[in-house]
């Protein structure tokens, strides 16, 4: 398989532009393509050992997922594997992951959701084990939406796992699970993947800080977090 792109990095090449109506079957192909890469990165990161946690990506109203039990580094083109919005699989024979009603309750709960990513991070799943919510130690925590939560522990794979963190979700766009792992979401595979790094890193601060003897972690108010989150509003825009 070969990708192409309009423009390339030594000069100007045409305008960005989106394609007018892309038929279904491209972008379901490119967006497979990022699912993978980004399920990679999650191992090559130390997010996730071997194939324990999953990505999602929305497509129209299929959901393309990482199949149950298969390595990253094996997965191919023909290996494309969706689901409806109800969970009926519609593209692909190997099995979608198991944590399939996590990932469709964030996008049935939010039409703007289109990426979701799962990991056991090990900082952000000690954090789970620890507290009922992150400590706001570092204002990034307002780019997740607010305090990060700890959704209550139930099985994996459960519809009761998935309402946990949906009402953990509440206003944010993470959560951490408790003796399990993390789950973001955004409008893109790179900004989900970027807010699962942005929370393990704080957990990992948080842990950092806190393990110091004899001194306790100096918190942000929620006035600075709100300072923080009005500022983020206006980040990327320029000009
Ligand atoms: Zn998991």
């Amino acid at each position: 398989m070969t990708y192409s792109r309009a423009g390339g990095a030594d000069g100007p090449g045409e305008p960005d532009r989106e394609a007018a109506e892309p038929t279904a079957e491209p972008a379901r192909e490119a967006a497979w393509a990022e699912l993978v890469a980004t399920a990679r990165r999650t191992v090559a990161d130390g997010l996730v050992v071997g194939t324990s946690g999953n990505v999602s990506v929305r497509v129209g109203d299929t959901v393309l997922v990482t199949p149950s039990g298969v390595s990253y580094d094996r997965l191919a083109p023909r290996d494309m594997t969706g689901v409806d919005l109800d969970g009926r699989q519609v593209l692909g024979t190997l099995v979608p992951t198991s944590e399939l009603p996590m990932h469709l309750a964030v996008y049935r709960a939010d039409p703007g959701a289109r990426a979701v990513v799962h990991t056991h991070a090990v900082h952000a799943t000690a954090v789970s084990l620890l507290v009922p919510e992150l400590p706001p130690v570092h204002y990034m925590t307002a780019a997740l939406g607010g305090p990060v939560r700890v959704a209550p522990y139930a099985a994996y794979g459960t519809d009761e796992l998935a309402r946990g963190m949906l009402d953990a979700l509440a206003g944010r766009t993470g959560c951490l699970l408790r003796n399990h792992g993390t789950i973001t979401y955004g409008t893109s595979l790179d900004q989900a993947y970027d807010r699962t790094a942005q929370l393990e890193w704080m957990c990992r601060l948080w842990l950092t800080a806190s393990s110091v003897p004899g001194h306790s972690p100096s918190l942000l108010t929620p006035d600075q977090l709100a300072e923080v989150a009005e500022r983020l509003r206006g980040y990327g825009q320029r000009g």
